[in-house]
C-alpha cells in the first residue's frame, strides 16, 4: 500500500499522462500509476546502482517491464524531449530538486511537459522560486503529517497565463493587515501562497516547529559577541515575526 505522502503525489498527476519519475528509488509511485491504469506508461530514472537495480526489480516483478521503462542516469539526463507529460520529483531536498529542473531546463528536457509533482524535504521555497522564474504556475499544494514528518507536495503547470496567473498568486496584499511593506512576497515563498491562504493544523504545526528551532539558534546567536552574529540575529527575530504574524 502506498504512504499517504506518495498517495497524494499520485493524486496530483493527471490522468492519462505519460509520466517520468525522477529519483524513483524502488519506482513505487510509477508502478502505483501504471497499474491503477491512471497513465499509460512512465519512466523511472535513478542516479545510483542500487535504487537502479530495485527500481528494475519492482517493474519487472509487477509485470511492467514494457510499460515502465527504468533508466540509470543523473535527474532529467534519462528524460528524451517530449517522452513525458508529466515529471513527478519526490523525497530529496529542494535545491538538489531546483538543480535537477535547471539542468534539466537548458538541456530542453522540459520542453513538452505540461506538469511537474514536486515534493522536497527541506527547502521548500528554492522550489517554489525557481517555478515562478521559470514561468511555472504553481496551481496547487498540500501539506500532510505522516509518521511524525510533515510534507508539502506541490502541483505546478505549463499554460499560456503562467505569468499573470503567478502575479496574482503572489501577490500579498490578503496579508497587508499581519506585515509591513516589502515582507510579504519573502513569507508566501516559505510558507506557500496556496498553503497560507488556507493555513491548516499541519501548516502551523510545521512552522511552530520551526520556530522552536530557530529560537535555539538565536539563544546561540546571542552569546556569540562577533557583529556578524549581531547582525544574523536581527534578522532571524525579524523573519520570525513575520512567521508569528501570518500564521
Ligand atoms: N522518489 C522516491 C520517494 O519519494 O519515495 C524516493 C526518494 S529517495 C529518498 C531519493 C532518491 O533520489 C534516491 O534513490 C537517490 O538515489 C535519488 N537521486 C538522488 N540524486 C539524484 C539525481 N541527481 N538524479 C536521479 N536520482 C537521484
Amino acid at each position: 500500500k502506498l504512504s499517504r505522502r506518495l498517495q497524494k503525489i499520485a493524486e496530483y498527476v493527471t490522468e492519462g499522462s505519460r509520466i517520468a519519475d525522477i529519483g524513483s528509488d524502488h519506482a513505487m509511485l510509477p508502478v502505483y500509476l501504471l497499474q491503477s491504469n491512471k497513465c499509460p506508461s512512465g519512466i523511472a530514472g535513478e542516479l545510483n546502482e542500487g535504487p537502479y537495480e530495485a527500481a528494475r526489480k519492482q517493474a519487472a516483478d509487477a509485470g511492467l517491464s514494457k510499460r515502465l521503462a527504468v533508466r540509470q542516469g543523473d535527474g532529467l539526463a534519462v528524460l528524451q524531449p517530449g517522452e513525458a507529460d508529466t515529471v513527478t520529483i519526490a523525497g530529496m531536498g529542494g535545491s538538489l530538486m531546483s538543480d535537477i529542473l535547471e539542468a534539466g531546463a537548458q538541456a530542453g528536457k522540459l520542453s513538452g511537459v505540461q506538469e511537474l509533482v514536486l515534493q522536497p524535504n527541506v527547502g521548500e521555497d528554492t522550489v517554489r522560486r525557481w517555478l515562478r522564474h521559470h514561468g511555472w504556475y504553481l496551481a496547487e499544494e498540500s501539506i500532510l503529517e505522516e509518521d511524525g514528518k510533515i510534507y508539502e507536495i506541490m502541483r505546478a503547470v505549463q499554460t499560456p497565463d503562467a505569468a499573470e496567473l503567478n502575479i496574482e498568486l503572489y501577490d500579498s496584499s490578503f496579508l497587508k493587515a499581519k506585515l509591513n511593506e516589502g515582507e510579504g512576497t519573502a513569507v508566501l515563498f516559505q510558507m506557500g501562497p496556496h498553503l497560507l491562504r488556507r493555513p491548516t493544523a499541519v501548516l502551523r504545526h510545521k512552522w511552530r516547529l520551526e520556530l522552536e528551532k530557530q529560537e535555539r539558534i538565536c539563544k546561540q546567536l546571542a552569546q556569540s559577541e562577533l557583529a556578524e552574529s549581531e547582525r544574523k540575529l536581527h534578522q532571524f527575530r525579524a523573519e520570525m515575526n513575520v512567521t508569528r504574524e501570518v500564521l
